[in-house]
């Protein structure tokens, strides 16, 4: 059978019945883009009883919300609750670590909550040293989130094997709050718990432009408009030229993922028995996961070869996973995706809000189910009324990221060589 596309597409639920917009709307907040950032932000100020409508130029999940590997690891390099409170004051700064540091369970209660049917695994991260080197790197992660609250599992050698069937992890750490999920079905789900709140979604229509009319904003779609007092753009990578400079604040890298066809029980029940995610600490970070018929999914950053060359890839990650899982070496591969991050210069997400009534929430660096889902809230907030300066988050200042063309060009072709030079020094 010849590969196929994007596998979610054959296994989440479908989404809720939407109409593309039609006619002069009113509305006080406008989100423009369906995603976890726009649909947790229409979540949260439809719930409040604001009212919403999203915009979204093609369906629910359309972007990274409906392609990615589906992780939920709550652990980012930039939580830092000292410099958050230095940042945005005691009330703030603390509400922002919060927010992060329960991203996790914020995803799955929000699933529990709205009854959401995706393949929802709350199984835990499990976050492994590949070499006897990074074992101290993850018992230094470990302690830093038991200090933040987290009553993460320590794994030393035998237990790490014992997770993962798989003599190639050599110790490492499992965040309780991780798991995974289908992200189109959970991207749809969200969609319905929106529209459940009073939300109103529009799908194919794009907004094609945004002019100030007296104290609101009129966005502009293909046919028809909506007129807000509050604008919320969550386009992420797929910004294009909606707002500049905003599309070219950050570069954007592509993610492949390729999913095998289900594995056979026997050999599926040696590999990961616990059902979690998994992540090692390469530079060239190796991550697999299961969904729920046994399917395996792969992936990584788009290189001048791997995950362009698609014929090439499934023997590399083939290879690759078959040198830490034996049984995995007859494994057939069914389908290939990919799609676009985001990534500011500092690798944290930015709030923006560059005039009256209008933010955007944009680059997640990869961590977007976790990170989007939590913010996503701020930008609702934001959608509410709520002034700028009681956000729990800074506003920082658009800027054409100069060198993002090259960065996006360069990046791929040099880094993957790079960090693998990084993963064998170990
Ligand atoms: C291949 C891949 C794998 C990934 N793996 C993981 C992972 O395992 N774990 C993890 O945590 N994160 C992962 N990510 C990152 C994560 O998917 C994203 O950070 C997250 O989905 C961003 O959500 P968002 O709502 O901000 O943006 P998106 O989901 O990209 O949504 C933006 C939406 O805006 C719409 N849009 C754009 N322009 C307009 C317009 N003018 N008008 C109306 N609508 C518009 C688009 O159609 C799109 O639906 C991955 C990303 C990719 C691409």
């Amino acid at each position: 059978m010849p590969i196929r596309g994007i596998l979610y597409e054959a296994t989440a639920a479908p989404a809720p019945a939407t109409t593309s917009l039609a006619g002069n709307h009113d509305a006080d907040f406008v989100v423009i883009g369906a995603g976890y950032t726009g649909l947790t932000a229409a979540i949260h100020a439809a719930s409040w009883g604001v009212k919403t409508i999203v915009l979204e130029a093609q369906g629910p999940g359309f972007g990274g919300s409906g392609r990615n590997h589906g992780h939920c690891v709550p652990i980012l390099g930039f939580i830092n609750a000292k410099s958050a409170v230095e940042r945005l004051g005691q009330e703030r700064g603390q509400r922002f670590t919060g927010m992060l540091v329960n991203s996790g369970k914020t995803v799955f209660s929000l699933i529990e909550k709205y009854g959401i049917d995706c393949e929802a695994a709350p199984t835990g991260a499990l976050q492994l040293a590949h070499s006897p080197a990074t074992v101290d790197q993850q018992k230094r992660q470990y302690e830093a989130y038991a200090k933040l609250g987290i009553e993460g599992v320590w794994l030393d050698r035998d237990k790490a094997v014992a997770m993962t069937g798989s003599e190639a992890f050599h110790g490492g750490w499992m965040h309780p709050d991780g798991g995974h999920l289908n992200p189109l079905a959970y991207a749809r789900g969200l969609a319905r718990a929106a529209i459940g709140e009073g939300a109103e979604i529009y799908t194919g229509s794009p907004a094609i432009s945004l002019t100030r009319e007296g104290d609101a904003w009129r966005v502009t779609c293909p046919s028809g408009t909506v007129r807000a007092r509050r604008v919320g753009i969550a386009t992420n990578a797929y910004t294009d030229r909606l707002l500049p400079p905003l599309g070219q604040s950050y570069f954007i890298m592509t993610s492949y993922a390729l999913a095998s066809e289900p594995l056979d029980p026997a050999i599926r029940r040696k590999i990961l028995p616990g059902n979690q995610s998994l992540g090692d600490t390469r530079p060239d970070v190796r991550y697999l996961r299961f969904d729920k018929d046994n399917r395996m999914i792969v992936g990584g950053l788009v290189e001048t070869i791997r995950g362009r060359n698609v014929g090439w890839t499934e023997g590399h990650m083939r290879k690759r996973f078959a040198a830490a899982f034996p049984e995995l070496a007859g494994v057939k591969w069914g389908w290939y995706w990919s799609g676009k991050l985001a990534i500011n210069m500092d690798r944290q997400p930015h709030l923006y809000n560059p005039a009256e009534g209008l933010y955007a929430l944009v680059g997640y660096s990869g961590r977007g189910v976790p990170t989007a889902t939590a913010l996503g809230e701020v930008l609702g907030e934001a959608g509410t009324g709520v002034p700028a300066a009681d956000l729990p988050m800074e506003i920082a200042e658009v800027r054409r990221l100069l060198p993002a063309p090259l960065l996006s060009a360069m990046v791929p072709r040099f880094r993957g060589p790079i960090n693998r030079i990084r993963s064998i020094r170990g």
